[in-house]
């Protein structure tokens, strides 16, 4: 069977667990070679590096905060010297602070925006020029449901989201002309650490709203990650992909 992404190098931030982490394992099927970050070097990140590498691909971990502007681009200065090329970029790295807009603390607003906001900035223009000299490459960002919707509780987090939107959206438009494509997944309930941290009651809520009656799975948003970042994708740029059980 052929792969998609042979001989491709991709960089994903924040993929030590979670939905990064399915991104990193299905591109590694898929024949990419690896490179891949997170806050710390532990057990996790350990394990995650274990397991792509039993794939037989080339893999990467670099412990590094998405948000310092500096550290990203010794990230992806790295990655071009350790692998000889970039090809997909995938900004990943995420949190959530959650609470009423009244109730949130200008530290909660900040530390969201740095950390989903910025950090797919400074990887984006660390990336760029590396993808732009190639005259080819992939972009994703990981945007959310509530960037298109909003929600209550989640100010921050939304505004980020919608942010990762418009920077996806002005990039496709800035680095069309060099082949070099970016586009945004907006995924609504995924089953992951982040979202198991609400409460049990939260969780049956959001269920009842999905018509597909169900959270989706990490890997079903690492399926529509490697449908961007492949040649099945090829003409399509500047885009936001929703994956979320028809969830409005
Ligand atoms: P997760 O919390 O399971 O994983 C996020 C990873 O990012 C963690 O390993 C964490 O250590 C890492 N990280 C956090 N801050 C970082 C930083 N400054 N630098 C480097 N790494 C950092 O979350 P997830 O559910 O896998 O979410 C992944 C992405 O998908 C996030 O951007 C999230 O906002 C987005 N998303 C998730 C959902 C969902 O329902 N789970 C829905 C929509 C969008």
């Amino acid at each position: 069977m052929s792969e998609l992404l042979n001989d491709k190098t991709a960089l994903i931030t924040g993929a030590a667990r979670g939905i990064g982490k399915q991104i990193a394992l299905l591109f590694a099927r898929e024949g990419a070679n690896i490179a891949f970050t997170d806050l710390e070097d532990n057990e996790l990140s350990q394990a995650t590096l274990s397991e792509i590498a039993a794939l037989g691909v080339q893999v990467r971990f670099y412990a590094s905060d998405a948000s310092d502007f500096d550290a990203a681009h010794q990230v992806v200065e790295a990655v071009v010297r350790d692998f000889g090329h970039l090809d997909i970029l995938v900004n990943n790295a995420g949190i959530t602070r959650d609470t009423l807009l009244l109730r949130m603390t200008e530290q909660q607003w900040d530390q969201v925006i740095q950390i989903n906001l910025k950090s797919a900035f400074n990887f984006t223009h660390a990336a760029a020029p590396v993808l732009m000299r190639q005259r080819s490459g992939s972009i994703i960002s990981l945007s959310s449901v509530v960037g298109i919707n909003g929600n209550a509780g989640q100010a921050n987090y939304a505004a980020s989201k919608a942010g990762i939107i418009a920077l996806t959206k002005s990039v496709a438009k800035e680095f069309g002309g060099r082949n070099v494509r970016c586009n945004a997944i907006a995924p609504g309930f995924i089953l992951t650490d982040m979202t198991k941290a609400l409460p049990e009651e939260t969780l049956k809520q959001f269920v009842t709203m999905i018509p597909m009656r169900r959270g989706g799975e990490p890997e079903e948003v690492a399926k529509v990650a490697l449908f961007l970042a492949s040649d099945l994708s090829s003409y399509v740029s500047g885009q936001v992909i929703q994956v979320n059980g028809a969830m409005a």
